[in-house]
């Protein structure tokens, strides 16, 4: 497959604008979840290459002109926006190959949606209003005094990520980071080096990037993403991952007092009330948690369904389940792709014989998918006959599994929904939408959606709160975590 990609050179690290091997030349290889072939290799960044590129962040930032120029970097994330979109067709193939993202995700978050979200960034370095704020004259202790609030690019920017979706979750830090006028070190996932290879690769070859600005090290060892939350010279660490991940890195951060922005695990409610329209609410239930086999930390995982609806509802949602069984994610069709890993496979496994020990029974699916013979497959799961104290209920699973729990009224699915370490997502289904939105008003989460509206854009904040993480991505909001703010008074 790897050679059947039109796409070479994914064996680098970009370290101070220059495309190079890992130091020592070592490199690392990259699988096919659905095929569990070797796709080729990436590059084993070091400690030393992970240095440099530290290093090369810094020098940019305090020596160059990115931090001053809005000009420059709204037009270097346009340029990155129209290359990825020239390869957009060798880019989606390679998304579908390293992420086994089913294709029809990456003409939306899996690639193409991130990649027009660069334009987004762009027109807000240019666009933002707030980067002085005029707070008049004024005479505290007496001294007569003009204020301003000034927002300054915050530094250097660590940026920690994740396999599940990379370009995404990738670009939704680089863009807004960027158009902030801060300097990046990107170190993404081990399993999906090559998502962040080829955008660095685009990045140094067909933008105006000045060197160092964008610095991306991949690696096979966890250690560089520890290095990078830990030095010094790192201003904002952005990282999404898992929660434990998360809160080691805000450990190790914290020797510095270096500032955390994390986006981190979830087990979301989705709540269908009495009223509810149980065919289209079975369908999106069943939909997002299929969708690319239930890899997204904001898919929702628990559905609370009314104790006096409960066949209903699980009928139907174990039909639509049933209906998108895993499959090639090749196929323009698929909905339920592949796990990243046999590691992440063992663990939804896990997780199944966990609930049937637990006295669950499995509505449909319930493991691997018997249809292939390669590839790390589980079928779409509805768990039923457990409560919310269930540890598949209150454990992140990150597979395509979904929990039934019963509810006896509105108060009941808030308390339930609320009863989780996590607050990253959520939604809820009413025949009336003000009632709907009184309970979306109640669930202490980051995002909701409402009778099946969708909250995912450039312009929309993302981001969870409890164990679900700390700040927003995307958005102004977003874009504000890598600004600092400076009081300034002349006395006059
Ligand atoms: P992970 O936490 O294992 O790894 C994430 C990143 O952290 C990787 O780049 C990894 O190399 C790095 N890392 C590992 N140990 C580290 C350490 N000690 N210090 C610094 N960096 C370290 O997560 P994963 O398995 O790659 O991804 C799945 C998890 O990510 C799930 O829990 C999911 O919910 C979460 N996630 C959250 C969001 C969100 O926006 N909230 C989005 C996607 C994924």
């Amino acid at each position: 497959m790897g050679d059947a990609l039109p796409i070479g050179g994914l064996d680098v690290v970009l370290v101070d604008g220059i495309l190079r091997p890992a130091t020592g030349g070592r490199t690392f290889e990259t699988l096919n979840p659905a095929t569990e072939e070797i796709l080729g290799v990436a590059a084993d960044g070091t400690g030393a290459d992970m240095d440099a590129a530290i290093g090369a962040a810094r020098t940019a930032f305090d020596e160059g002109t990115w931090a001053s120029d809005p000009t420059l970097r709204a037009r270097c994330l346009r340029q990155l926006r129209d290359a990825l979109l020239e390869d957009r067709a060798v880019m989606r193939a390679l998304t579908t190959a390293e992420v086994g993202a089913p294709t029809f995700l990456t003409d939306g978050p899996q690639f193409t949606a991130p990649v027009e979200d660069l334009g987004w960034c762009a027109d807000l370095a240019e666009t933002y209003d707030g980067w002085e704020r005029d707070l008049g004259e004024a005479s505290p202790m007496g001294v007569r005094s003009q204020r301003w609030v000034w927002r300054e690019p915050a530094g250097v920017v660590g940026a920690i990520t994740p396999w599940n979706f990379p370009h995404q979750i990738n670009l939704a830090k680089l863009g807004p980071a960027l158009a902030a006028g801060c300097t990046v070190v990107l170190k993404p996932a081990p399993d999906t080096p090559w998502c962040a290879a080829a955008v660095a690769r685009i990045a140094a070859e067909r933008t105006d990037l000045p060197p160092g600005v964008l610095n991306v090290v991949t690696s096979s060892d966890h250690a560089l993403g520890a290095q990078l939350a830990g030095d010094p010279r790192v201003d904002v660490v952005s990282f999404t991952g898992s929660t434990a991940t998360g809160s080691t890195v805000m450990a190790t951060a914290s020797r510095n007092i270096t500032k955390v922005f994390l986006e981190l695990g979830g087990k979301s409610a989705f709540i269908v009330l009495d009223d509810a329209d149980v065919s289209s609410a079975a369908a999106m239930a069943g939909f997002m948690v299929s969708t690319h086999a239930g890899q997204g930390c904001a898919i929702t995982t628990r559905l609370l369904v009314p104790r006096t609806r409960m066949d209903e509802v699980v009928d139907a949602t174990a039909a639509t389940m049933a209906g998108l069984a895993a499959g090639d994610p090749t196929d323009p069709t698929t909905i339920c792709g592949p796990l990243i890993s046999a590691r992440q496979r063992e663990r939804v496994e896990g997780y199944l014989s966990m609930a049937a020990d637990e006295g669950a029974a499995f509505a449909c699916g319930g493991g691997r998918s018997p249809r292939f013979e390669r590839g790390w497959f589980i079928d779409p799961t509805l768990v039923v006959g457990l409560d919310n104290s269930s540890r598949v209920a209150r454990e992140e699973i990150f597979g395509p599994v979904l929990v039934v729990i019963p509810h006896d009224g509105d108060d009941d699915a808030v308390s339930i929904a609320n009863d989780s370490p996590y607050g990253l997502s959520g939604a809820v289904f009413s025949a009336e939408e003000g009632r709907a939105l009184g309970v979306a008003r109640r669930v202490r989460t980051g995002t909701m959606g409402v009778n099946g509206g969708v909250w995912y854009s450039a312009d929309m904040p993302f981001g969870g709160c409890k164990a679900s993480g700390i700040g927003r991505e995307m958005g102004v909001a977003g874009f504000e975590e890598y600004l600092e703010t400076k009081s300034v008074a002349v006395a006059r």
